[in-house]
């Protein structure tokens, strides 16, 4: 800093003529005498009449023009500063070195950094106001500092203000040697957080600069340390969108799928868990990410087994990927959840629904059945069932788990065309000949009933090519034939 006292010699000191010499505007035309000098005025350029005058006792100047920037007069060094366009310091400096003056000023290189650094602590203290007099000083000094421009940007950005923020980026990029735009943001940047608890309000901030310069690697480390910063400070809904949201930028981002895994047990209760679940579905669903979603899902039904939504949304998903096969199924766990709540109605109201997506479920055949029966609402349904899943176990060619369904048919039920020959069919399979021939000659005898005997022909015909040495079988048909050979 350059004291009022050092002012006062270097004005003392200074020879305004010589001055004017150096500055050499119409030099040869000043009237000059003992007590002053009268000129061109070199401030505002005038060629035409001398306004120009100086005090050579006082050592001071005014210019008479209203409209010059040396209207209002002052010393030799402001005459120096207003013509050079130079702080007063600066000016004193620069005429301290032009006339090489017998004043010992303090470096201007250690004035610069004491005032960078006195900047620096304020700004620390969060002391905006004296870092920005400290910032302007240096700039005095040094109007391309990277260092002090730097400063000025920390100043901006802590004050909000933008405009003023981005054109302080501007500058540096200027001054700087490295050009590239990005590198300047980000160093600032590191510097702006370095050694400060991150806020989740600084941390929008730097991630609005970071996406204004299109840097995405960057965008994603600021997102995940804004969405740890949620997570740390339990916000936990807000942390998973944001998890979410890197996913989406960068599906093989394992720490963002790591940070997700954490945070979920991490959720109050059961309920908020499932809840973040099931907003991270939502937002799966709408990036088409089917496949996250079905694990969201998948991860709401483990912590939370009854939920009806869960299993209508993981059913309808599958239905949509044209795997009905499966949304069945979904659909078959959901009803035997219902039936253990004692939900009889819409367990079987969901259970008949789901053999529209798979009719050949034996389970859901099985567990209607169990259901009419256990709850003695119908036999002649938990027959039908019973027979159902009989005939899809046959249908794959499993006889003999076929054949322990149909055995569990009523009595009256076992008297049926279509059980009979679900039962003789399975029977056979299983080549146990005296149950297969008992059932056959049952169903014989209904077709006689019934008077179809080129059926009960057939019939008969059929079990004797299968087995031709039983002897009731032979008998039967001897019998048969004596009866009814004469009528056919
Ligand atoms: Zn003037």
């Amino acid at each position: 800093m350059v004291s009022d006292e050092q002012i006062k010699d270097i004005n003392r000191l200074i020879d305004p003529s010589l001055l004017l010499q150096k500055i050499d505007f119409h030099y040869d035309k000043i009237q000059e005498d003992e007590y002053g000098i009268l000129g061109y005025c070199p401030l505002h350029g005038d060629h035409i009449i001398k306004t120009l005058a100086i005090d050579k006792k006082k050592k001071t100047f005014r210019c008479r023009y209203t409209l010059c920037p040396g209207f209002h007069g002052g010393s030799m060094i402001d005459f120096w500063a207003v013509y050079k366009d130079i702080s007063r310091e600066k000016a004193a400096h620069e005429l301290v070195q032009l006339f090489q003056l017998p004043v010992a000023l303090p470096s201007r290189k250690k004035q610069l950094k004491k005032v960078i650094i006195q900047a620096e602590k304020a700004l620390e203290n969060n002391e905006l106001h004296i870092a920005r007099e400290h910032i302007k000083k240096a700039l005095e000094y040094d109007p391309e500092n990277a260092r002090a421009h730097k400063i000025k940007a920390m100043i901006d950005y802590e004050e909000n203000a933008t405009t003023k923020f981005y054109s302080q980026l501007a500058k540096i990029k200027e001054i700087s040697e490295d050009k590239k735009e990005s590198t300047q943001i980000l160093d600032l940047l590191s510097q702006i957080s370095e050694g400060k608890e991150p806020s989740i309000k600084t941390t929008h901030k730097k991630l609005e600069i970071l996406e204004s310069i299109g840097n995405q690697e960057h965008v994603l480390s600021e997102l995940f340390s804004l969405a740890s910063l949620y997570h740390s400070n339990n916000f936990l809904d807000k942390a998973l969108v944001l998890y979410n949201t890197i996913i989406k930028y960068d599906p093989t981002n394992l720490e963002a799928k790591d940070a997700i895994a954490q945070l979920l047990p991490e959720a109050e209760n059961q309920q908020a868990a499932v809840d973040l679940f099931l907003k991270l579905y939502e937002s799966h669903m709408n990036s088409n990410n089917i496949e996250a979603a079905l694990q969201d899902l998948q991860e709401v039904l483990s912590l939370q087994p009854t939920n009806g939504m869960a299993y209508e949304e993981l059913s309808n998903l599958y239905v949509s990927l044209g795997n009905s096969k499966k949304a069945c199924q979904i659909r078959l766990d959901y009803a035997q959840i219902l039936y253990e709540q004692n939900n009889i109605a819409d367990a079987l109201t969901y259970a008949a629904d789901s053999l529209k997506l798979d009719p050949d479920n034996e389970e859901v055949y099985l567990f209607l059945a169990k259901l009419y029966l256990e709850n003695n609402l119908s036999s002649a349904k938990a027959n039908h069932y019973y027979l159902m899943a009989g005939k899809i176990f046959m249908k794959k060619n499993n006889y003999s788990r076929a054949l322990k369904y149909l055995e569990k048919l009523s009595p009256d039920a076992k008297e049926n065309t279509s059980s009979l020959k679900a039962l003789i069919k399975a029977y056979i399979h299983l080549k146990k000949e005296d149950y297969a021939v008992f059932y056959s000659l049952k169903l014989v005898d209904r077709s006689v009933a019934e008077n179809k005997l080129e059926k009960a022909d057939v019939i008969l015909r059929n079990i004797v090519s299968i087995f031709p040495d039983n002897n009731i079988l032979k008998e039967k048909y001897f019998e048969f034939k004596k009866m009814y050979r004469s009528d056919s």
